[in-house]
């Protein structure tokens, strides 16, 4: 049984060896992450320079290129044949609510399921120290889990571990992604010219309460396990769009019918 791991914080994180080492009980490990830290490179796809495969022990690679560039080149070249599952992290920090829009780790997983095979992110509250040890345990469970039931067409899960010792672990809770958003999230300053700088920073705030929330289940001590599904289209406001489709075709039909008119008459149209 082959298991591809990956994440964002870089094949040096710590996050990662330790969720390699836990899955290693379970299947045959191949690591291939990239190189550096590419937090919120999200959904990223390396187009206009090289990538080289760095190997570094029989199953583990490093990747000039972001978590959706090694999914792919550990899939498509450096596998011999497809893993059963991809699991990326363990992250450095949650990915709750918007976060998965702009998250590396979340995006390698949603990849994997793109490419047909089942896939998890799991990611680890903290701030300098993160009980990567805790986390892996769980990641370990929720592979175990998606290796003998699968997951549902076009689904990946994403997971959040909080920041509690193991005793202090409240249980696990399934969830829907909160709204999070951040605060002031634009830093001016003068640089030592005296011009403008930006940094993008600021503090995350969240305004979904409800119980259901992954953000609350990580703030009352639950693991947090969201399914994430690839089609984000919004189904139940199809039919209000579609309403808008004859204001936008205004003349169209008109305009077609002259060309087909034209053409029939052998004219080019003015
Ligand atoms: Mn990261």
């Amino acid at each position: 049984m082959r298991i591809l791991v990956t994440n964002d914080d870089g094949i040096q994180s710590p996050g990662i060896a330790a969720l390699a080492k836990a899955l290693a009980a379970i299947g045959e490990v191949w690591i291939v992450a990239p190189d550096r830290e590419r937090t919120a490179v999200a959904h990223a796809v390396t187009l206009h320079k090289p990538l080289r495969l760095h190997q570094l022990s029989s199953r583990t690679y490093a990747v000039n290129g972001t978590p959706v560039d090694c999914v792919n080149l550990a899939l498509l070249k450096v596998m011999p044949k497809p893993p059963a599952i991809v699991v990326s992290g363990i992250n450095k920090g949650v990915n709750l609510g918007d976060d998965v829009l702009y998250s590396g780790t979340v995006s390698a997983a949603m990849e994997g399921t793109i490419l047909g095979i089942p896939s998890v992110a799991v990611s680890q509250e903290g701030q300098e120290a993160f009980r990567f040890e805790i986390g892996a345990l769980y990641a370990a469970r929720v592979t175990r889990l998606v290796l003998a039931h699968g997951l549902p067409e076009e689904t990946l899960l994403n997971v959040n571990i909080p920041d509690r010792p193991r005793g202090g672990m409240r249980g696990v809770r399934v969830t829907c992604l909160s709204r999070r958003r951040f605060d002031n999230p634009i830093i001016e300053k003068l640089d030592p010219h005296g011009r403008k700088y930006y940094w993008i920073a600021g503090q995350r705030v969240s305004w979904s309460r409800s119980k259901d929330a992954d953000h609350e289940a990580i703030e009352e001590g639950f693991v947090s396990i969201t399914p994430i599904r690839l089609d984000s289209t919004h189904h139940g406001v199809l039919d209000h769009f579609r309403a808008w489709e004859p204001i936008m075709n205004r003349g169209i039909k008109k305009s077609q019918s002259l060309e087909r008119r034209s053409r029939r008459t052998g004219q080019r149209e003015a």
